[in-house]
């Protein structure tokens, strides 16, 4: 799991959450007064920062000055920022290029990681102080028999005294309900557009690019970060010119292709197919806000609203059951990745629906 991207991550282990820090200070208290639950669950909306808030609670609850704002001098909290204290365990499927988490990083096996989550919360203290797994991604896991949520059900059933364990997610509705009954849930909302500006800022990011990046991300720093990470407003761009019929969709596709793209997969394979997935998911949000505001939908209602009347315009109201059509033929198009299409001919369907 020592991938280049894994010690990026650890590197952010003390990053302010921005838009949580009561939320976690709150728990730092309960931790003071010896009130913490044993299983949290941070949930909220991709990129608003849950998973770092996650990760500030445990950097907190080390730190030799804690339970509290990580001084980030002491010993703990630099070994926090490395990612070498022994009492943390950082499991991140993203880092580790897994899609599905395996039941073996709960309850050990074959194919388990260094350490597991069981085993883990299992044994004793190394510094004496608190022992904590983060999960990131918990939606990850399968469940049924032999399942990693059917295993980590079993781990929640005696918690030891001073362990902590700790799921983060998008989806909750993808984990069984008894695991989510047991949880105490944190749920982080999306911050807002004017920390997202800011967090864009404290990144570089200035201009027209970061603002069209902090409109769209519904106020999700995160988020905003990953869409200029990937070229989103370059590729809307082109893919307006398509919508519009200013550029035939056989002119861009290789311009679409070469964009400098962030991805998290691991083989090249792996790595066009998130490309074209990406690639057509903007195509569908493009062409069903173009949709709506053909069909009269107010403008600020649509993350694509900034386009102006060009962007009704390039739908109008009596092709609105075409559009339909379209937008199952984009979304289909992304199903078939999968299976039978291969990523370059799906992103040329989508193209192809997109146009006039
Ligand atoms: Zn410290």
């Amino acid at each position: 799991m020592a991938s280049s991207r894994a010690v990026t991550e650890a590197a952010n282990a003390l990053e302010l959450p921005r838009g949580h820090e009561e939320l976690v200070r709150g728990l730092w208290r309960a931790a003071r007064a010896q009130r913490l639950a044993h299983f949290l669950l941070f949930t909220g909306p991709a990129g608003s920062g849950k998973w770092l808030a996650a990760r500030w609670l445990a950097a907190g609850l080390m730190c030799a000055r804690g339970p509290g704002e990580p001084c980030g001098a002491c010993g703990p909290c630099r070994r926090v920022a490395v990612g070498s204290h022994a009492d943390l365990l950082v499991l991140d499927p993203l880092a580790a290029e897994v899609e599905r988490i395996p039941v073996a990083w709960v309850s050990g096996g074959d194919d388990a990681p260094g350490e597991w989550i069981e085993n883990f919360l299992a044994l004793k203290s190394a510094e004496g102080g608190w022992r904590i797994v983060l999960l990131r991604e918990a939606e990850r896991m399968a469940h049924g028999q032999n399942h990693a949520q059917n295993a980590l059900l079993k781990t929640l059933e005696e918690p030891a005294p001073g362990t902590l364990l700790v799921l983060e997610t998008s989806r909750p509705d993808r984990l069984l309900p008894t695991i989510q009954s047991r949880a105490h849930v944190l749920a982080c909302a999306a911050p807002g557009a004017a920390v997202t500006r800011e967090v864009l800022a404290a990144h570089g990011h200035a201009g027209a690019r970061a603002e069209l990046a902090a409109r769209w991300s519904r106020g999700a720093p995160g988020a905003a970060l990953e869409l200029l990470a990937r070229s989103a407003p370059e590729s809307r761009a082109i893919l307006f010119d398509v919508l519009r019929g200013a550029r035939r969709a056989g002119e861009v596709q290789q311009e679409l292709w070469e964009l400098e793209l962030e991805l998290r997969a691991g083989t090249e394979r792996a790595r066009d197919r998130e490309r074209a997935a990406w690639l057509l998911a903007q195509a569908h949000a493009l062409l069903h806000d173009a949709w709506r505001a053909g069909s009269g939908a107010p403008l600020d209602a649509l993350v694509h609203g900034d386009l102006g009347a060009s962007l009704a315009a390039a739908w109008p109201a009596r092709r609105a059951a075409l559009a339909e059509r379209r937008l199952l033929e984009l979304a289909q198009a992304c199903v078939d990745i999968g299976s039978n299409l291969a990523p370059e001919q799906a992103l040329e369907r989508g193209l192809a629906a997109l146009a006039e």
